[in-house]
């Protein structure tokens, strides 16, 4: 009994102790840099740094097995992939899955993305989002993002985090390299997002990373050939839906598009008409 009595003391003890563990002062973040990263994200990494992005704004983010840059999340596994299948060279696959540091995808994967909208995804954002997924499935014959109720069939997981501390309004995975679009886009609750047109940017903005897509005005391996240089986004609000700081711009819910022109140019480069 005595035995027993100690066994629980020492039990009780342990969860005071990972109690207090948890008021450190360290944040999540810091504690996530301190560990060991996998062979495949090391590899990634590497690749990332070859690419042009410096490894001090690359911070890893163990939970969702991917690098933090802003709002987008670059899987771990990006550089390890082996391809069985990979798209011919030269062909508009190819050019699309490989231009955008690697993290392109398919056009077959592309014409039907499906989206599931989670439990923790504000309610008044739906609408927003149905207009985002929308303006993409009109620009171009082979993109198409609809919903989905099924979790399990769906591409793309859209949800939510609460972070006041955090600079990001939304967080969206880019593609793997294995050919599908970013598996998830999140919006950060501590933010306000009042589910009008600048939302719909946003929202836009997040699925547009989803699709390989990065910020119109960093420029990490390379150039949309037609588009204008990173230079003249960094000081045009209006020139692309994917600069790192977000427009309304002429984003409205319906019928009239806001693609800017180099904004038409980077979806037919990588996808079409
Ligand atoms: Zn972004």
């Amino acid at each position: 009994m005595l035995t027993h009595k100690f066994k629980l003391s020492i039990f009780l003890a342990t969860i005071l102790l990972c109690t207090s563990c948890q008021n450190d002062g360290l944040d999540q973040d810091d504690l996530n840099q301190e560990r060991p990263l996998s062979k495949e994200a090391t590899a990634t990494l590497d690749y990332l740094i070859e690419k042009g992005f410096s490894k001090e704004d690359l911070k890893p983010n163990f939970e969702d097995e991917a690098f933090m840059h802003g709002d987008m999340m670059i899987p771990f596994t990006l550089k390890s992939n082996k391809d069985a299948n990979p798209p011919k060279e030269g062909s508009i696959q190819e050019k699309n899955r490989w231009f955008f540091g690697g993290v392109g995808v398919y056009y077959s994967n592309s014409r039907d993305v499906r989206y599931y909208v989670e439990n923790n995804y504000p309610r008044n954002l739906e609408y927003a989002l149905s207009w985002a997924a929308w303006h993409w499935s009109v620009s171009s014959r082979n993109i198409n993002i609809s919903r989905t109720y099924n979790r399990s069939s769906a591409d793309i997981l859209v949800g939510s985090w609460y972070n006041s501390n955090e600079g990001a309004w939304a967080r969206a995975l880019l593609p793997d390299g294995r050919g599908n679009v970013g598996a998830w886009m999140r919006v950060n609750t501590a933010k306000p997002h009042p589910g009008d047109e600048s939302t719909m940017a946003l929202l836009i903005h997040e699925l547009g990373h989803n699709l390989g897509y990065h910020h119109s005005d960093q420029t990490y391996g390379g150039h949309i050939p037609g588009t204008n240089g990173v230079a003249y986004h960094q000081s045009n609000n209006c020139g692309s839906v994917m600069k790192s700081s977000i427009y309304t711009c002429n984003w409205r819910f319906s019928s009239t598009p806001g693609w800017s022109r180099d904004d038409r140019t980077a979806i037919t480069w990588a996808y079409g008409n």
